[in-house]
């Protein structure tokens, strides 16, 4: 049984939902354009904060999904929201990729380097393909001093091309065990501040919502914590066998094989 009546909004996770990698899951592409041919509305969001919005856009694009810019959330843009609406302004150490410094930057941010970086007002920190002895040094000292640690998403590994890599929550660590000062903030899923932004930018309920990811932990621990119909697909991380003995705030209130079989449903 499912109730996805009255549903006007969909918030989409990326990775293990709509592609995996560089992959489109099978069916994804229908089930979007059905959804805007039925006049709902829809966000994609994504724990993944290296990548810019511009580039989820290109890469839904060459998938033959179309979307505009403010239709992707990520955490790294949550970032920037959380310190602009709380902080206005400051200097901003990150330890991260482009499309993190690109979002801080787009908030009015300074992002400083070197010695600077160990005076910035705030240490934000998401996954960093060239994460350092040097970059952790200067997060330290700034921490040290007083700076703001804020995190990106707690994800500890996801995976790669060819494995296993370690994500945000590994850096997060490693900044956290070198300072003991725990993050201020973990924008990212579970918590629900990403969904807040996606709800609040449709103009929509949350009992208008609906949300598929493929993780329990964040996808679908995020979207029953607030409050929205969580749908969880199995061609990602979560596997049928993993369905049992879940509880609470665990349980979504659909499991579907693919985001391919949500098309039939609405
Ligand atoms: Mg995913």
């Amino acid at each position: 049984m499912h109730d996805l009546s009255g549903k006007k909004g969909f918030i989409f996770d990326l990775d293990g939902v709509v592609y995996i990698g560089k992959t489109p899951i099978e069916g994804a592409r229908e089930t979007l354009a059905h959804i805007r041919e039925i006049g709902g509305k829809v966000r994609f969001l994504t724990n993944n904060a290296a990548d810019s919005r511009d580039y989820h856009v290109r890469k839904l694009g060459s998938m033959g999904i179309c979307c505009e810019i403010n239709e992707v959330i990520t955490s790294s843009q949550g970032v920037a929201i959380y310190l602009k609406d709380r902080y206005g302004t400051g200097k901003c150490f990150v330890i991260g990729e482009e499309g993190f410094v690109g979002e801080l930057r787009q908030q009015g941010f300074r992002v400083v380097e070197g010695k600077e970086g160990e005076r910035a007002d705030f240490v934000a920190v998401g996954v960093d393909s060239g994460f350092t002895y040097e970059k952790l040094t200067i997060a330290l000292r700034a921490v040290k001093n007083g700076a703001r640690f804020i995190a990106a998403n707690p994800d500890v590994s996801r995976p790669g091309e060819e494995g296993l890599d370690p994500a945000a929550g590994a850096m997060i660590a490693a900044l956290e065990a070198a300072s003991g000062v725990k993050p201020e903030v973990v924008i990212g899923k579970p918590n629900p501040m990403l969904f807040e932004i996606a709800v609040k930018g449709m103009g929509l309920r949350r009992n208008q919502v609906a949300t598929v990811g493929d993780r329990i932990d964040t996808d679908i621990v995020g979207g029953n914590r607030f409050n929205l119909y969580t749908i969880l697909v199995l061609t990602g991380i979560t596997k049928r066998g993993d369905l049992r003995g879940l509880k609470g705030e665990e349980r979504p209130k659909l499991v579907l094989d693919s985001v391919a079989d949500l098309k039939g449903l609405l």
